[in-house]
């Protein structure tokens, strides 16, 4: 009898799923439903290599699990289905590892809403679906931030009141945290070494993008904060800035808090600095062809990774490599190249011909023989949900 986990990410009006093999740990039907809460949802799957999508017959987050239970049935793979995992991007101070969920870890996650206010209730949503849907089997939740739970005070409080802390929250918790516990985890193996004696930088750079220093296989400090907006540049949130900047536009535009925070989010970064994109494969092709506007985008985008790479190897007191993945980490030589090139003042020598190699799904080492060690590795944080949800589910893997 096979056995499998279902994973769960689910937005405001998106669902993301995968269904996969407790055994070969392979992804067996991938899909996603959008446009949920509009007027006309759709769904698309993935299966042996075939795509098809489908309107929904409500565009509503219950129509699009009810098609997922009738794809799996289809395929005779509903009953394979063991237990269910949830990504849930904020489990703030609460939730130092992943929890079976119950009525208490519910209500901590709407507690813990108010820091993620776009993402938490859209999870709590999937996570009711499901649990209506599958009312016999045990529901996991992952947490981006409890990874970061392991960050000393020095590395996760602003210097801003210490009351803000104590009642309400105000520190940073950083983000990403499913994709760093896969991505070290691998890069361990791949170097062999005791994942206890690493010390990396790892950069997960997709549309939102976060560095992370990691010792022995926990977070002692990343770039991003309260919110996913600190840190690094992104396609199109500012990441660091003068919190000055929020009163004087503030002043200078007539602009209320949500119109300062929806500029900073939405039309900053690369897409604000390039006037033209916040796609990073679109940006380096406008380069390439020698556009000063993208290039211009792109090399702030690097300078920024490179100076945190650089400030993040402060909490780790020596480094053993520095890690790339997300959909620019895994894909972008040119701005690999252009970190790299910052970074050998750290003992990092780029292996150019392994770089460009390095694209589509290839991973491994990207620096020379003698050089500290910097690898693209592919993410999976759906694998990552389906280990901890067995785990929890107490399913052998
Ligand atoms: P993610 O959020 O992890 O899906 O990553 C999305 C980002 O990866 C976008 O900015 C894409 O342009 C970028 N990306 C994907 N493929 C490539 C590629 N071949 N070259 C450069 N950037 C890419």
């Amino acid at each position: 009898m096979k056995s499998s986990i279902l994973v769960i990410n689910c937005g405001s009006s998106s669902l993301k799923f995968a269904l996969i093999d407790t055994t070969t740990q392979q992804a067996v039907l991938t899909g996603l439903a959008e446009k949920l809460g509009l007027e006309q949802g759709q769904i698309s799957f993935k299966h042996a290599g075939q795509k098809d999508s489908q309107a929904l017959r409500e565009a509503n987050h219950a129509a699009a699990m009810h098609a997922i239970i009738a794809r799996l049935r289809e395929l005779d793979l509903l009953d394979s289905v063991k237990a269910v995992g949830h990504r849930v991007v904020h489990g703030g101070e609460h939730f130092k590892a992943s929890a079976v969920i119950d009525d208490t870890v519910i209500a901590e996650i709407e507690k813990c809403a108010k820091l993620a206010p776009l993402h938490n209730p859209a999870h709590l949503l999937g996570i009711r679906t499901a649990m209506q849907q599958f009312p016999g089997l045990t529901q996991v939740a992952v947490f981006d931030t409890a990874f970061h739970q392991s960050m000393p005070q020095q590395a996760y409080l602003y210097a801003v009141p210490m009351q803000l802390y104590r009642e309400h929250g105000v520190r940073r918790y950083g983000f990403h945290g499913t994709s760093y516990r896969f991505v070290t985890g691998e890069a361990a193996r791949l170097l062999n070494k005791p994942l206890e004696e690493t010390a990396f930088v790892c950069a997960h750079l997709g549309n939102g993008a976060s560095a992370a220093a990691i010792k022995g296989g926990k977070s002692v400090d990343t770039t991003m904060g309260l919110t996913p907006l600190e840190g690094l540049v992104m396609g199109t949130r500012s990441g660091d800035i003068d919190p000055g900047i929020f009163g004087y536009l503030a002043s200078e535009l007539g602009l209320d808090v949500n119109g300062v925070t929806d500029l900073l989010n939405k039309k900053s970064g690369l897409l604000g600095l390039s006037e033209l994109s916040s796609d990073c494969r679109e940006l380096e092709d406008a380069a390439l062809a020698g556009q000063p506007e993208a290039i211009l985008a792109l090399d702030i985008f690097s300078y920024r990774l490179a100076k945190h790479i650089a400030a993040l190897t402060v909490a780790l007191g020596r480094l053993d490599g520095v890690l790339f993945t997300g959909g620019i980490g895994e894909n972008s030589s040119y701005l690999r190249a252009r970190v790299i090139k910052q970074l050998g003042f750290l003992g990092l020598q780029l292996d150019e011909a392994a770089n460009e190699e390095c694209i589509r799904g290839k991973a491994g080492r990207i620096t020379t023989a003698d050089s500290v060690p910097a690898l693209v590795i592919n993410t999976d944080e759906e694998l990552m949900i389906a280990l901890d949800t067995a785990q929890l589910a107490g399913l052998s893997v």
